[in-house]
């Protein structure tokens, strides 16, 4: 029999929200910071989702630059999300959903649509109510997905012109849902001020006066600063921002984003939420055991090993922050610290005058859109194809590898992807034929997670361990299956197909310690704790050749 219902069981009840806002400036780590914190929930048993708010105008990332806004991230239901859905997932290990990224733009086209459908008929459709029921509309659903905490972060900074509606909609919020069930957490920064030899609470004082402006009290400010807070300084942050002194946290710099849980939780912010939320910390004792674990393992990954990323947003590294996490991952499992060099694919044929790809123990060529550096990229292939360097080819990465051996084995000239070349006379790689509406640069997409069958004992399947996958998925071109057997009687081996056959999704060359090609976005899966075995495995060979090779080569300094 049951016993009688607690206080703490009667509040679980209830999902909490707890909503993180920035100030003083952006890329602080408010994603991260969010991130550690489902982390250190989900280690106290409660069950967590998260969403992120953007406050700009595009329907969603997808059709962003990923020069300027970093990578697009895909969820298992094809959702391009923003980048800060990579850390949610691989902190709180959960796979998440379109609905858990939002932005004005897709706030705003529900609210027209609703407009046309004739649903507010007679009324004058306005910011208040209409946009702001909107968002909390999107909030609470997430609230009714059997979770216990859904942690929303608002992106942009308090202050933004376009936050407004958001953080109006979040003060509201707590009127609607009751005090004790949302948590107000602003994260600022605490500048050190060489000259004067000084940390500054000024700008926090600025930026919780503007959050308090807009109606919201935080219930914890999160310092970022890049030494500890003191208790002095806190104490003055406490008094000027009207929070208790333990609601002060001090997020120092970590060594690696994933001690940051850590930091976090010896800083007692998920104990503080907690209680501010009315569910008694003691009913939920925290496990961090196989964090801490993850964390040694990290702090022990020593052997180097360098990895080459052939790609075309070499500048921000975020463009690619997925393939960089995963091949962090799979360094983690090997005990090995994965440098990563990035390598602008235009330049790669004058590396190879130079033999410059010859510094790597292994290669990735990435996902991509557009002809730039492509003849970089097919160069890099057929070097790694002909040197057995250990590659691995990431959606455009495998097209590129299928080109390369079109031309160079296959006898086929010139052989390219119409991407690149509409009239080739080898469009090895060509649109997939459920090609739709190309006008709606959003939709036209083959995206999300669509599974594979892999070839009994192929490499690849020998890495899964299993013989059906399912990957996530982002292109609009596809490997031309008429081409299919002039390619396989290169030796090439396409090791993995769609359940019906038709699509190739991974290559390999058999007798090659790693030339792998995929049509999907493995890294997108990748977790801390569970790499992914594409990119272990990559990760391993290429060890292999870092330890048996010649040390005198890693002195021929940085390339690209
Ligand atoms: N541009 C290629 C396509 O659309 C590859 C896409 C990608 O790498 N994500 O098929």
């Amino acid at each position: 029999m049951d016993g009688p219902v607690t206080s703490d069981q009667a509040a679980r009840r209830q999902t909490k929200y707890i909503f993180f806002t920035g100030g003083v400036s952006s890329s602080l780590g408010k994603g991260l910071t969010a991130s550690s914190l489902g982390r250190l929930l989900k280690c106290r048993g409660l069950r967590v989702t998260m969403c992120k708010l953007d406050p700009y105008i595009n329907v969603d990332p997808g059709t962003m630059n990923p020069f300027e806004h970093g990578e697009v991230f895909v969820t298992e239901d094809g959702g391009e999300t923003d980048l800060d859905l990579g850390h949610y997932e691989r902190f709180i290990d959960e796979n998440l959903h379109k609905g858990s990224n939002a932005t004005t733009g897709r706030i705003y086209s529900s609210v027209i649509a609703k407009e046309r459908r004739g649903d507010y008929l007679g009324k004058t459709v306005q910011v208040i109510p209409h946009v702001t029921d909107e968002i909390k509309h999107h909030i609470r659903k997430l609230g009714e997905t059997g979770v216990d905490v859904v942690i929303v972060e608002i992106g942009g900074t308090v202050g933004d012109i376009e936050i407004v509606p958001f953080i109006e909609a979040i003060r509201q919020f707590r009127r609607d849902v009751g005090r004790e069930n949302v948590c107000y957490v602003h994260l600022t920064l605490v500048p050190y001020l060489g000259p004067s030899g000084e940390q500054k609470t000024k700008p926090t004082q600025h930026s919780v006066t503007e959050l308090r402006s807009r109606g919201i009290q935080p219930n914890v400010i999160v310092c970022r600063s890049d030494r500890m807070i003191s208790d002095d300084l806190k104490r003055k942050i406490s008094l000027l921002c009207d929070v208790p002194i333990e609601a002060v946290v001090s997020a120092v710099d970590a060594a690696n984003i994933y001690q940051i849980p850590l930091v976090l939780h010896e800083e007692g912010l998920d104990a503080y939420i907690m209680d501010a939320l009315e569910v008694d910390p003691s009913a939920h004792p925290i496990d961090l055991g196989p964090w801490e674990h993850l964390v040694e393992q990290v702090e022990a990954a020593v052997r180097p090993v360098r990895i080459g990323i052939i790609g075309k947003y070499v500048d921000l590294p975020d463009a690619y922050l997925s393939v960089v996490e995963a091949l962090r991952h799979a360094g983690f499992h090997h005990g090995a610290r994965v440098e990563i060099e990035w390598v602008q694919a235009a330049t790669v044929p004058d590396l190879l005058d130079r033999d410059g790809l010859k510094v790597f123990d292994g290669l990735v060529i990435p996902g991509g859109f557009g002809e730039r550096g492509i003849e970089g990229k097919i160069a890099a292939a057929r070097y790694a194809r002909e040197h057995e360097l250990p590659l691995l080819g990431l959606c455009l990465g495998l097209q590129v590898m299928i080109i390369e051996v079109s031309r160079s084995l296959a006898g086929l000239q010139g052989a390219n992807s119409r991407e690149f070349e509409a009239t080739t006379r080898h469009p090895v790689i060509d649109l997939m034929d459920e090609q739709v509406d190309v006008a709606d640069k959003g939709g036209t997409m083959r995206l999300g997670s669509y599974s594979a069958r892999l070839a009994p004992g192929s490499q690849v399947a020998r890495a899964y361990g299993v013989e059906v996958v399912s990957e996530r998925h982002r292109h609009r071109y596809e490997v031309n299956p008429r081409y299919r057997d002039q390619l396989e009687a290169t030796g090439l081996v396409c090791s993995g197909v769609s359940p019906d056959g038709r699509l190739v999704e991974f290559i390999e060359l058999p007798g090659h310690p790693f030339w792998v090609g995929t049509q999907a976005h493995p890294e997108f899966k990748s977790r801390p704790d569970q790499p992914h075995p594409l990119f272990r495995e990559l990760v391993g060979a290429a060890l292999v050749r870092a330890e048996g090779r010649d040390p005198r080569l890693l002195d021929l300094g940085a390339v690209g």
